[in-house]
């Protein structure tokens, strides 16, 4: 069995309590993901990924950045404080994120949905100039209500980082042709659970994960959220990003094994993973 990486989760959730990171990582190592890449959504829980990372050194790496849902809670001197937790903690900071736009959830109170939004693409510019200087890669989330207006506003400034900073478009929904400006500027996309899911709802994502090509993929869990069937509805946890990556293998009639190499060697060259410890 050829390892997996889930590259994407929150292993600081609150719907993990700290006294469980020992077996949920056991659990993944028996299923065989052996790294874990954890991302920080808020200035306050970005340190915590960095514990996290330092406490499974060579199993679990770290992501820091605001989730577009968090930036109106981020005070001014959050960009220096993650420049500062990169500066410390090079070997477990892979990459910036979870950063992006979401126009789906509500502005929050006291905020029009304009200024919510233009705080999300200010925010945004900033990781990437973040990461240009750290020399890292930037993890994005974009959702929408309907249509595909946050995925085009984040391209538009992930376009004036290209060729300097490679953009990771996470939980890609689809359709397939929604992959072709990202790939344009060497970006890649990762799916979640739904990929596993059987609906007419994930009919997109189930196209893409089939179609787009394979040296561009990744596979994640965004656990706590997302399970893959056949545990869809439970909480997600590392390990079943496995079945994820069996769902994917079924589409495209190849083998798990096939899967695991081929999205390994993508986020090797992507999170760029330190390789001593
Ligand atoms: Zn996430």
């Amino acid at each position: 069995m050829i390892p997996l990486t889930d590259t994407h989760c929150h292993l600081a959730s609150h719907k993990f309590p700290a006294e469980e990171l020992e077996s949920l990582v056991a659990n993944a190592r028996e299923a065989g993901v052996t790294r874990l890449v954890t991302l920080g959504t808020s200035t306050d829980d970005c340190p915590r990924q960095i514990e996290i990372a330092k406490q499974f050194p060579g199993t679990v790496f770290a992501c820091i950045g605001i989730h577009p849902c968090d930036v109106t809670e981020t005070t001014d001197g959050w960009d220096e404080h993650l420049l500062c937790l990169i500066e410390q903690n090079p070997d477990q900071v892979v990459a910036i994120g979870e950063t992006g736009l979401d126009y789906f959830h509500p502005a929050p109170e006291g905020w029009t949905d304009e200024a919510y939004h233009q705080r999300q693409r200010d925010l945004l510019r900033r990781h990437f100039e973040i990461a240009e200087q750290t020399g890292r890669n930037i993890v994005i989330h974009t959702r929408d209500r309907s249509g595909k207006q946050s995925l085009d506003d984040a391209l538009e400034i992930a376009r004036d980082f290209a060729g300097k900073v490679r953009p990771l478009f996470h939980c890609f929904l689809g359709p397939t042709e929604n992959a072709d400006p990202i790939f344009e500027i060497d970006g890649i996309v990762s799916f979640t659970g739904i990929a596993s899911f059987k609906g007419k709802n994930a009919h997109d994502t189930r196209q893409a994960a089939t179609h787009v090509p394979l040296d561009r993929i990744m596979v994640e869990t965004d656990a706590p959220y997302l399970a893959p069937e056949p545990h869809r509805g439970k909480r997600n946890e590392p390990a079943f990003v496995r079945h994820t990556a069996d769902a994917i293998a079924h589409l495209r009639g190849l083998t798990t094994d096939e899967i695991a190499t081929a999205t390994n060697l993508v986020a090797d060259g992507f999170f760029r993973f330190p390789s001593t410890f």
